[in-house]
């Protein structure tokens, strides 16, 4: 059968992916159209715009015709404008140019500008403005969008509003597109007063307002537009998802998802993750479980960043083996990002070898690691105090895959030595630093320093910390931590002294627990309320009974980290995360796992209660801090009291 090339031209339409793009040139080669400029200017815009494999073959069908014309330097100049090269956009339109073909139209002007706003390049867009100018097309309504946009992309919200007050007759989406470049210049009230002046709104009017106010982090202001709205869609309810994840207001990401089921909207990929992100980031173990069944169930498991979004909150929320489970269940692991989860979920369990062998798993693969894979693989080592392997790979990161090691991956090499106890290495180690050291270096070591008693290096780190990052409170409380430990009394009182001269203040803890769905959080410091009294009757009846039962002492040294006075048994008591343990057993039936995110890092006190607490009561209990689990069951903790 002969496929005409009309045939072919129609088939183009349904084409997905480059293996049929280059079967439907073959056909028209065939049949000898290829050099047709219609039929090629079609190939063309198909292969640079519409599939998203085409770019680089559509360049080299471009590069093949002796004389293009506009449409096709047009198409390529619009293909690299989107792409992750946008420099080749600016230099197709050059090389038009330079060829002094028809002169450019506002399809040319308003490709490169796209250009030169994804580039970030404000003299570059400023420059085809004034070609533009030169051409009559700057106010061209589709040209004048474009430049409203680069303006506003590039921060330069003045210049949006001047081509936008120029406008004869602006359309919708000029008006859509000044409001987005007056918050992206964070002029917040400016776009309310020229959303409010709009004649005409359309929804995404609304939506640009929602998504404006949610980065602003003008939540309130968000919730009011999005009460307004008559007609919402799924990048309204996304956008407020998203939102309420990135704010850290968790619950209101929750309701507002439970809402969208209840209304039996179809949840988009955004919502889905953005609402598995507040999950993970609560540590929301049931609500996220009860997500991945209506993911299952409604079809869109085989989604990437959906499978990628649920490792990482099994992996957050303490099941690694539910988020190897959807790991091994996923049909395409050709994404770095789903090995990268699963190796630091891996690793934040202290499961060192697994995460290695996974690791290399993932080479064998075909996936090539990256930056962030490796921060991974040597937190898992410095985790699972295996400092050869750790040695090795960050050796193979430069020698073999040719990674330039970041500020990060030192970070984890002084964690790796500093765990082990091995502090003079360490301190070496950061001398030696080709790259110039920053406090968080310094404060890794100095936290090792704390946790093995080394009062001679923690106080030459404190000193080269106190050069680079002079008013940080937290590395006061390491230093005295450093010497309650060793018993030096008077020196705790010294640094809490300077301290309190110099008006640092400190982050309060906090510790979230999960009971129905719903998360309670307990704030250091916070007024009484109903939760906290309720948490308070039951940790009356537990600490008691672990003294009787277990020998428990309770233990002042370590316990400085959040607390402001003298270290009294009485505030270690108040640690949030003993109030989230006490509500959690209060409220959750006996066989339900206690699950308990921790901003900062436990300390030792609470730790020997929650052992305490799974072995007297017969619970497990993990508990996620600032830098890995403590999975407690009959008395002992997966951390082998090591962290
Ligand atoms: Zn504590
Ligand atoms: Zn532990």
């Amino acid at each position: 059968m002969t496929v005409t090339p009309h045939h072919c031209i129609s088939i183009l339409s349904k084409c997905k992916n480059l293996r049929t793009l280059t079967q439907i040139h073959a056909s028209l080669i065939k049949s000898g159209a290829d050099t047709d400029p219609f039929f090629a200017g079609k190939l063309l815009l198909h292969g640079a715009v519409a599939i998203s494999d085409g770019l680089r073959y559509a360049h080299r069908l471009f590069l093949s015709f002796p004389d293009p014309d506009v449409f096709m330097f047009n198409t390529l100049v619009r293909g690299f404008s989107e792409s992750d090269s946008p420099r080749n956009s600016i230099l197709t339109y050059i090389e038009m140019r330079k060829r002094a073909l028809a002169p450019p139209d506002s399809f040319s002007f308003a490709f490169v500008i796209k250009a030169a706003a994804n580039l970030r390049c404000l003299k570059i867009g400023f420059q085809t403005h004034c070609q533009a100018l030169t051409h009559g097309l700057d106010t061209h309504l589709f040209v004048a969008v474009t430049l409203i946009s680069m303006y506003g992309e590039c921060g330069s919200v003045e210049f949006a509003r001047k081509v936008f007050g120029e406008l004869p007759q602006p359309n919708v989406v000029a008006w859509n597109a000044v409001v987005t470049a007056c918050f992206r210049g964070v002029d917040v009230v400016g776009a309310r007063r020229i959303f409010e002046a709009m004649p005409v709104k359309n929804l995404t009017s609304w939506n640009v307002m929602l998504a404006g106010y949610t980065k602003a982090g003008e939540l309130e202001s968000a919730k009011r537009v999005f009460r307004e709205m008559l007609v919402k869609d799924d990048v309204s309810w996304s956008t407020m998802i998203v939102g309420f994840a990135h704010n850290g207001r968790f619950d209101e990401a929750f309701m507002c998802f439970r809402e969208l089921q209840r209304l039996e909207m179809k949840p988009n990929e955004v919502s889905l993750t953005g609402v598995l992100s507040a999950c993970s980031q609560a540590g929301a173990f049931a609500f996220g479980k009860a997500i991945h069944g209506f993911i299952v169930k409604s079809g869109f498991s085989w989604i990437v960043s959906v499978n990628n979004a649920l490792i990482d909150v099994y992996s957050k929320c303490g099941n690694v083996a539910m988020a190897r489970l959807v790991f091994d269940s996923m049909r395409e692991k050709t994404s770095i990002v789903s090995w990268a989860s699963m190796i630091a979920g891996l690793a934040m369990y202290g499961h060192g070898k697994e995460a290695i062998e996974l690791f290399d798993d993932m080479i064998e693969f075909g996936v090539r690691p990256d930056g962030i894979s490796f921060i991974s693989l040597l937190y898992a080592c410095s985790h699972a105090g295996l400092i050869e392997e750790g040695e090795e790979w960050f050796r193979k990161m430069t020698t073999v895959y040719d990674i330039e090691p970041a500020i990060e991956h030192y970070g984890c090499m002084v964690d790796l030595y500093g765990r082990a106890g091995k502090l003079q290495k360490a301190y070496d180690f950061i001398c030696r630093m080709p790259t110039p050291q920053n406090a968080i270096i310094w404060r890794t070591l100095l936290g090792a320093c704390s946790i093995h008693g080394n009062i001679e290096l923690a106080e030459k780190v404190k000193q080269r910390l106190s050069e680079l990052d002079p008013n940080n409170s937290g590395d006061h409380v390491l230093l005295s931590n450093v010497y309650a430990v060793a018993g030096k009394w008077k020196d705790v009182a010294a640094i809490r002294r300077s301290m309190a001269e110099q008006k640092m203040k400190k982050s309060p803890g906090w510790s979230l627990v999960e009971v129905d769905k719903t998360m309670y959080s307990f704030v250091a410091g916070e007024k009484r309320n109903e939760i906290r009294v309720e948490a308070y009757e039951k940790l009356n009846e537990i600490i008691p009974r672990l003294r009787i039962e277990a020998g428990y002492v309770p233990e002042g040294a370590n316990a400085l980290h959040d607390i402001q006075e003298e270290e009294k048994e009485d505030q270690v008591t108040k640690h949030s995360e003993k109030l989230a343990l006490a509500f959690g057993m209060a409220r959750l039936p006996k066989e339900t796992t206690i699950r308990i995110v921790k901003n900062l890092r436990i300390c030792r006190d609470c730790h020997t209660v929650m052992k305490l607490t799974s072995k007297v009561y017969g619970v497990e209990i993990v508990v996620r801090d600032r830098s890995r689990f403590h999975s407690f069951k009959n008395g002992s903790c997966t951390c082998r009291d090591y962290w």
